[in-house]
């Protein structure tokens, strides 16, 4: 009998690891709660994407694509998130209808039979997972499981993790990165808005926002200095995020955007407008407040599984250190597959966005260099499990120290730069490619 693996969401990283399963002669079972693939990306399909079409596609995906007629994008150009979808994940979901099950929100998964502190029979039965949809609940079951569900639909609050007095529920705050220019514009055309956040979203906020007439921006900054957000600049191998963050930096200097640095929210308070208020009493009045400070997993559905997380990150312990934002910026993450990805719980994976948990910065590449080894795990492949296949671009804003270093981490980080060109061969090595790009300086570092 063949095995049935259950894909937890059908974003990019779902439907890579479909592509993955069929490859293999598994039968893939895809669970997602919209009624179209790609729900997280249709939410951000404005969005001008920072990799381009090189980096942006799966490879068992391609290879299911070719020969139906599909035309590859050119892959040295940026999609939007709606370029993503039309171009290549739409097309790529209606290859895999049979096995797609769209409006099917997953509630929870927990073994057959077996709650979660029985060890007996534990690996030999199978996974049953719950859904909840327009079709009433389902119970589905699977041999395996992979949750790509993402974090889209879990935008961090305002507050330090928690949100603050005055924000849940109001109507003057948006979360992520609304369509400033296209389906939310009159909600931010000719108004005050403040953008509380320093990561990517942030940024490209700020810089639409910018270009709507009569609109004021304030940049709320978390940081004592923007100088990270504004950091990759030319350094970036990623041109496009690089060209963001140059953006942002003459904007403020020519005074389109004001920034509040240091600014940590304490509260909200609304009447005709909104004030943001900062713990050291500064107040800042907007008509709308826009909260751009990342997201975080969903773990309530694996509730009744055994899962590893680190208990800052929200991510597989063995990825943290990879991945921590006291530490990198961005991540400067080794491609990593099944063995970094193992839970306790034998045949489940976290993968995609989800597996970075809160840390911040995620690429689909890596993304889908994850569900390929995952995949061959499950195939009971272990050598090209092992195998690392994936080559990514060593980024200006992935060479430094977090925002959150400590001194012995900036220290360590200072050892670094002094030895990069023993750094640049030992990165190629370990990735098994030809070339790979410099590290760029500290300071480049967002
Ligand atoms: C604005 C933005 C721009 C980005 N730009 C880039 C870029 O340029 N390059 C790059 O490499 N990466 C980029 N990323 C990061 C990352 O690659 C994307 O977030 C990508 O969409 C992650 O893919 P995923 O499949 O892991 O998750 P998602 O795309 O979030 O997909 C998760 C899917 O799971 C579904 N789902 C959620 N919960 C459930 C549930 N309980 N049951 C069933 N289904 C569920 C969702 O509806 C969704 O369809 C960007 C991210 C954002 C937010």
């Amino acid at each position: 009998m063949k095995r049935t693996v259950a894909i937890f969401g059908a974003g990019p990283v779902g439907l890579a690891a479909a592509a993955h399963v069929l490859e293999r002669g598994m039968v893939p079972l895809i669970l997602e709660q919209g009624d179209a693939i790609g729900h997280a990306v249709r939410a951000w399909g404005h969005v001008p994407m920072f990799s381009n079409w090189r980096y942006n596609i799966d490879r068992a995906a391609l290879r299911r694509l070719e020969g139906t007629g599909w035309q590859e994008p050119d892959p040295e150009s940026h999609p939007t998130g709606a370029d993503l979808l039309r171009d290549y994940l739409d097309p790529l979901g209606r290859s895999l209808e049979p096995w797609l099950r769209l409006g099917r929100r997953v509630v929870a998964v927990s073994r057959d039979g077996i709650d979660k502190v029985k060890d007996q029979g534990r690996e030999t039965s199978r996974f049953l997972i719950e859904t909840e949809g327009a079709a009433g609940p389902e119970w589905h079951r699977a041999d395996a499981v992979i949750d790509a569900t993402g974090t889209w639909f879990q935008p961090n609050p305002g507050g330090a993790g928690r949100p603050v007095p005055g924000e849940t529920g109001n109507a003057r705050i948006t979360y992520g990165m609304p369509d400033v220019a296209g389906r939310d514009r009159a909600r931010f055309e000719g108004k005050r808005v403040a953008v509380l956040g320093g990561g990517h979203s942030a940024v490209g906020t700020l810089i639409a926002l910018s270009n709507l007439p009569g609109t004021q921006v304030t940049w709320l900054c978390r940081a004592q200095t923007s100088a990270r957000a504004v950091g990759g600049g030319a350094a970036d191998q990623l041109a496009a995020r690089g060209a963001l963050g140059t953006d942002l930096g003459r904007l403020v200097d020519v005074g389109r955007i004001k920034v509040e640095n240091g600014f940590r929210l304490t509260s909200v308070e609304t009447g005709a407008s909104l004030t943001a208020l900062a713990t050291d009493g500064r107040r800042v009045v907007a008509d709308e407040l826009v909260i751009a400070t990342g997201f975080r997993p969903d773990l309530s559905i694996l509730r009744e599984v055994r899962v590893a997380l680190d208990p800052a990150l929200e991510c597989p312990p063995v990825l943290a250190p990879l991945i921590d934002p006291n530490q990198h910026s961005c991540g400067t993450v080794r491609p990593h597959g099944a063995m970094e990805l193992a839970h306790p719980e034998r045949d489940f994976y976290i993968a995609g966005m989800k597996s970075y948990g809160r840390a911040p910065t995620f690429l689909l590449a890596t993304g889908y260099e994850q569900v390929r080894s995952i995949v061959a795990a499950l195939a009971g492949d272990h050598v090209a499990a092992a195998r690392v296949e994936l080559c990514l671009p060593e980024t200006g804003v992935c060479n430094g120290p977090g925002p959150l270093a400590s001194e012995p981490v900036q220290a360590a980080w200072a050892n670094r730069l002094a030895n990069t060109e023993a750094d640049t061969e030992r990165e190629a090595a370990a990735c098994g490619c030809a070339t790979i790009a410099e590290p760029a300086r500290a300071e480049a570092c967002c």
